[in-house]
């Protein structure tokens, strides 16, 4: 039996920088993937969904070059190039981690995990050791269970989507479906966004999601709050409908994308063979350390349900081959303090606590510094897109716990200002800061 220092199961952002952290500190190191490599990012996720948002991007700054008197006549978009460039892109990247892999001395073990004890791995009939097992294998997105849901597609739908949508329903309303519906509008199709609540990224601070909500309903997004949808029906013209409660239906969409949620891939891993503890969730249970309940198998990433975003699985991978065989046994990730982007149009960046949170948390301690402006890029538009930012302090010295930005160039802006939270700025630091003149970031150093 080949036998390993570490196993990573899944070889997505957490797995493969688990194997190549373990690999660097001189582990003998495997992974298994029976899928493409690079996992829900590169293939299904942040990737794909970056290159369409540069698509939807370049489609906005056309029309604002008519305001800035080009004389730009558009003579269409196609949708299947600009997807084969992409898969090209994707196929590249594939290529170089089977190779960065080789290099590294990981080994790839292609093929289907299955845990037959603590130890001990089953991939497509061979078995294989190892002393340390790390759980890495991602999610998938949820499809409701109501009848005719198969009717819809998900983001990996999206994805695998050749032909330009012309008309198209999406169901949800957090990252996935928000990016999805500015993507397909900014691109020409028609959308209409399906809220089960009021409102739309409902755990973002309010300044950002009704800001948005009003960009988008600018764009020409149809937003429709408060649906409680109980099927999904094809009509005669071959065109979808969508049954909601109190008979209500909307009808003729040519696509329904379901952006509900996603779920952790963690069923067929023989997990009960090991003793390894599953929430109701199917989510895993892991300690700050990212241990499970059974010594010497950890889980990280998406499937821990913790913070679904790729550099968190890439840090919380590297933190624990440091701590397994760096030399370092108090390494681990500190998940507070996250910094996001949704890449919605405009984009919406955050870190660190909104008010409501802050409010609840520190009560009276809380002030809030916001502003809403047009940027400079509008001057001679036609249609102002708007900026909004709020900064939330705490204390007498002001330090700062949350930064929220919806504007062109958040999604650039917030990695600096993440440092600073990180390092414990106060609203006096971001006074004493200068201002780079003229921007959009420095309205987030001259706040009064
Ligand atoms: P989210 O957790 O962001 O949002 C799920 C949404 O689904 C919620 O808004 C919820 O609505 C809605 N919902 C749940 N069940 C139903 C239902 N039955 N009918 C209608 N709506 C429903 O999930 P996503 O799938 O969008 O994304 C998954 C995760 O992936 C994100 O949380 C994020 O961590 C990550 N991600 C990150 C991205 C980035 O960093 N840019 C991009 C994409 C994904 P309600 O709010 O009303 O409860």
């Amino acid at each position: 039996m080949r036998r390993f220092d570490l196993i990573a199961i899944g070889a997505g952002s957490g797995g493969l920088s688990v194997a190549e952290r373990a690999a660097a500190h001189g582990a003998r190191v495997a992974v298994v993937e029976q899928g493409r490599l690079g996992g829900t990012c590169v293939n299904r996720g942040c990737v794909p969904k970056k290159v369409m948002w540069y698509g939807a991007d370049l489609a906005h700054a056309l029309e604002l070059a008519r305001d800035y008197a080009f004389d730009v006549e558009l003579h269409g978009f196609d949708w299947a190039t600009l997807v084969a460039r992409r898969e090209t892109y994707i196929d590249g990247i594939n290529r170089w981690y089977e190779n960065y892999l080789a290099d590294n001395d990981v080994t790839l073990l292609r093929g289907h995990a299955r845990l037959l004890d603590a130890h001990t791995v089953a991939v497509d009939g061979e078995a294989v050791a190892a002393d340390h097992i790390v759980l890495s294998p991602g999610a998938e997105p949820v499809v409701p269970e109501i009848p005719g849901a198969e009717l819809g597609i998900t983001s990996d739908g999206f994805f695998a989507l050749r032909e330009q949508p012309a008309n198209v329903a999406i169901v949800g309303a957090g990252y996935i479906a928000v990016e999805l519906a500015c993507t397909l509008r900014a691109l020409g199709s028609e959308v209409t966004l399906i809220l089960r609540g009021e409102q739309l990224l409902s755990r973002f601070d309010a300044l950002l999601r009704e800001t948005l909500m009003e960009e988008m309903l600018a764009d020409g997004i149809d937003i429709i709050p408060c649906v409680h949808l109980e099927r999904v029906e094809r009509t005669a013209d071959g065109s979808l409908t969508l049954h909601g409660g109190h008979g209500r239906s909307l009808g003729g969409f040519e696509q329904v994308i379901w952006a509900v949620g996603r779920r952790p891939l963690t069923a067929g891993l023989g997990l009960e063979a090991a003793g390894v503890a599953v929430n109701d969730d199917g989510t895993l249970p892991v300690d700050d350390y990212q241990n499970t309940n059974v010594p010497g198998i950890y889980a990280i990433g998406d499937a821990t349900g913790r913070a679904q975003l790729t550099p968190v699985a890439i840090a919380a991978g590297r933190r624990l081959a440091d701590r397994l065989f760096g030399g370092q046994p108090e390494r681990k990730l500190d998940y507070d303090l996250i910094p996001s982007v949704v890449f919605s149009h405009p984009p919406v960046a955050t870190v660190g606590l909104t008010e409501d949170e802050a409010r609840e948390r520190h009560g009276s301690a809380v002030k809030v510094y916001t502003t809403r402006f047009t940027p400079m890029r509008y001057a001679p538009a036609r249609r102002a897109r708007k900026t909004a930012m709020k900064l939330v302090t705490v204390g007498a010295k002001e330090r700062i716990v949350g930064l929220h930005i919806v504007g062109d160039g958040a999604d650039e802006m917030l990695q600096g200002f993440a440092v600073a939270l990180r390092m414990g700025a106060s609203k006096r630091d971001f006074d004493e800061t200068l201002a780079i003149h003229p921007t959009s970031a420095e309205e987030l150093v001259t706040l009064r």
